[in-house]
């Protein structure tokens, strides 16, 4: 019934449209690969009448489809489960549950097979196969079962002398690592795979080539003979429902060696806030204090032009001279001044220091102006692969280590280092929230997970701590206020001293 009502309304509907030429003779195409979560499968295409075409019968195979000719209603019906499309063969139309929509062009047959144009999967068959199918053109995929497989696109460009900057844009966002091993740069995503069409890199000094990596979740920079480090950063989304790191390759010269660099100006000593009476937590001995971001790497920056790596240098720098006044114990900071610092240099202060505790400090954005609040983050070990979960669940003597066999924590690889302690950084972080909770605004998620780079390689309990929401008209002036980077404090402090009251001052 629904066929001979389409092509009647059709029709009516078209007749000052273009009818479709007639099927000229078919040509071979570049294939599409259809991508599930355990395979990949080549698609055959046709170049017919100039539209890239599907064969109706390989769709049918591959989703599952139950194809019809009903040739007294010129119209071909596609079901999948419950749900029917009515596909007219005159025109360039079709109903998808009662809806029409239109494609490039009529389906055209060869011989017994129907052909129909690409966009038929993603304008029609989408809606009706249950587990999702995402056609990709310009990749030539088509993903089927929810795959999640990333768009990456990457650019190189030269920032400040010796330094390239390689922009990656990621579309959806997706959790990712980056790090360094041998002579490249790895960045790791959650996914199934990537769709790393789009890698436009320029060889300089410090970058060779970027490629997909060995895994086929991971895209690899490959470094020039000048790299001496790199930093890497998220970026506020360049579009909606995209994401953009920055990893920046400094080049020799750029980077004087440690302990060169001018001893950074002593802080004025912040104003202390007013303190509840608190009890003096037993067993700590440091605490770190990272300062996100610094130098170059800006952070977000608000509308009004508060920078990220300011309010969290300030809000650090107060929160030293809290602890330090009212617990007594010692605090060293990742960075004392607006300096480029290293996520690994980072983890890698706490852990020289045999700090007890790693406290991450942000500035938050959002696409959304509304959004605000505080959030607390600890280590999500998704993304670190299987290592990382054997670590979080083994006992110490049984981690891998480097030449095979095992041994104990000391030579934790460094990758694992807060594997082991995401239950303690889990309670850190609802210690911090919920003394936060009293005295911010917090977001409507305030304890997430995340496997934010800067934590991965912490020996210790260590949470990231978002502020507040820079994008947020009146959370970019609390933030640059002293009133309520004080309170920050004195929420944090009291996130410090009820964790360890609770966990007995013991590690
Ligand atoms: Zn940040």
């Amino acid at each position: 019934m629904k066929v001979r009502a389409l092509v009647a309304a059709s029709v009516a509907a078209l007749s000052v449209l273009p009818i479709a030429l007639p099927a000229q003779q078919p040509s071979a195409a570049l294939p599409y690969t259809v991508v599930t979560r355990d395979a990949r499968r080549p698609l055959a295409t046709r170049v017919i009448g100039g539209q890239e075409m599907f064969a109706l019968d390989d769709l049918a195979r591959l989703f599952t489809l139950t194809v019809r000719e009903d040739a007294a209603a010129g119209g071909l019906t596609v079901t999948s489960g419950a749900q029917t499309i009515v596909l007219s063969t005159q025109q360039p139309l079709a109903s998808v549950a009662g809806r029409m929509i239109s494609l490039p062009a009529a389906p055209t047959r060869d011989g017994r097979t129907w052909y129909v144009p690409v966009d038929f999967v993603s304008r029609a068959l989408a809606s009706i196969v249950p587990a999702g199918l995402e056609l990709r053109k310009p990749s030539h995929l088509l993903l089927a079962g929810g795959v999640r497989m990333p768009r990456i696109a990457a650019r190189t460009d030269a920032v400040g002398a010796g330094t390239t900057r390689v922009t990656i844009d990621v579309a959806p966002p997706t959790p990712h690592t980056v790090t360094q091993e041998a002579n490249r740069i790895l960045i790791r995503f959650d996914a199934d795979a990537l769709d790393a069409a789009d890698l436009r890199v320029t060889a300089t000094d410090t970058v060779a080539a970027a490629h997909q990596g060995d895994a086929p979740t991971t895209l690899a920079i490959d470094l020039g003979p000048r790299f001496a480090s790199f930093r890497a950063s998220d970026q506020p989304a360049p579009t909606p429902g995209s994401a953009r790191i920055f990893v920046d390759l400094l080049a020799q010269t750029e980077t004087p060696p440690p302990g060169t660099q001018p001893a950074p100006p002593a802080p004025p000593t912040p104003e202390t806030p007013p303190l509840l009476d608190l009890p003096t937590p037993g067993g700590l001995r440091a605490i770190v204090i990272d300062a996100g971001h610094g130098g170059d790497d800006i952070g977000v920056r608000g509308a009004q032009g508060t920078l990220e790596k300011t309010i969290t240098l300030s809000v650090a720098r107060r929160l030293k001279a809290a602890i330090e006044a009212r617990l007594g114990v010692r605090v060293l900071l990742t960075r004392d001044a607006d300096q480029v610092v290293a996520p690994d240099q980072r983890a890698a202060l706490a852990n020289n220091n045999k700090a007890d505790l790693f406290i991450s400090l942000h500035a938050n954005a959002s696409l959304r102006p509304a959004v605000a609040g505080a959030e607390v983050f600890y280590l999500s070990l998704e993304g670190y692969g299987d290592m990382a979960q054997r670590a979080a669940q083994g006992s110490a003597d049984a981690l891998p280590v480097l030449g095979g066999g095992s041994r104990d924590i000391e030579i934790t690889p460094w990758e694992m280092a807060q594997a082991r302690y995401i239950d303690q950084s889990a309670a850190f972080a609802r210690a911090i929230e919920g003394a936060l909770r009293e005295r911010v605004p917090m977001s409507p998620r305030a304890v997430q997970q995340a496997p934010f780079r800067v934590l991965v390689g912490a020996n210790m309990p260590a949470v990231l701590v978002e502020l507040g929401f820079l994008t947020n008209a009146q959370q970019e002036q609390q933030l640059a206020s002293d009133e309520h980077q004080n309170a920050l404090v004195q929420a944090l402090l009291e996130g410090i001293v009820r964790y360890r009251a609770a966990t007995g001052g013991t590690r």
